[in-house]
């Protein structure tokens, strides 16, 4: 698939959920992707980026600043706070703010740096063990310390678990989303993110449908 086609079924999606035109922001996943892909992406315009990896993005992304200089560049993996710092000066969101730790460090940087990059707080839907993310049981009283420290928490994020229906999922996040008076929910991949824009999405995350499929597996 092209990103032409993507763009197009993001617009459809828009339209047929009653939303606005460009209400869902696309996050063009490219982890692990060859850089002659993430370079056309970039050549046809596009400019919103994810990775999973601080230390693959640390590795390509200063890189391609240096000719496309306003890519938006949002972390969306697992982030330890040993790499904290190199995520928020690099990235220009994280999607994966996931525990106490974590927050309690990205609030005491953000006073270091003199900003902090948008911020995603994950929660783990399907209470899945290996995976991370807030537990939604404990999701409202994680965003109210987020918001206690001060910290730029933009919306809520999440990961269905694979062999599930992701439309629970996404409803479920929206209504935690909702009784916390958050506008942001990051959710829908490359097999779904129609339906997650159907349950408002206002970022999706792209990759293989975009890129192709990834040269090495990951996760
Ligand atoms: C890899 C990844 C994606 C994109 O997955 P595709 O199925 O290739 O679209 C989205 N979100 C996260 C957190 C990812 O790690």
């Amino acid at each position: 698939m092209s990103l032409q086609e993507i763009t197009d079924r993001i617009a459809t999606a828009e339209t047929a959920a009653g939303r606005s035109k460009g209400a869902v922001k696309l996050i063009a996943v490219s982890k692990v992707q060859p850089n002659e892909r993430v370079k056309a992406v970039l050549e046809q315009g596009h400019r919103c980026f994810g990775e999973n990896r601080v230390q693959e993005a640390a590795g390509k992304w200063p890189t391609f600043r240096e000719d496309f200089p306003d890519v938006d560049l949002h972390l969306i993996g697992p982030l330890q706070t040993n790499k904290a710092r190199q995520a928020m000066e690099l990235c220009d969101a994280i999607h994966s703010v996931d525990r106490p730790k974590l927050a309690k460090t990205l609030a005491r940087l953000a006073q270091e740096i003199g900003g902090c990059p948008d911020l995603f707080i994950q929660v783990n839907t399907g209470e899945e063990q290996q995976k991370a993310g807030i537990l939604p049981s404990d999701a409202d009283a994680f965003i109210k310390e987020c918001r206690g420290l001060d910290l730029p928490v933009r919306g809520l994020m999440c990961l269905p678990p694979v062999e599930e229906e992701p439309a629970l999922h996404f409803a479920l996040l929206a209504k935690i989303a909702e009784r916390n008076g958050l506008d942001g929910l990051s959710m829908g991949m490359s097999g779904d993110f129609e339906t997650a824009i159907a349950l408002g999405a206002t970022h999706v995350r792209v990759g293989s449908a975009i890129f192709g499929e990834r040269v090495k597996p990951q996760e």
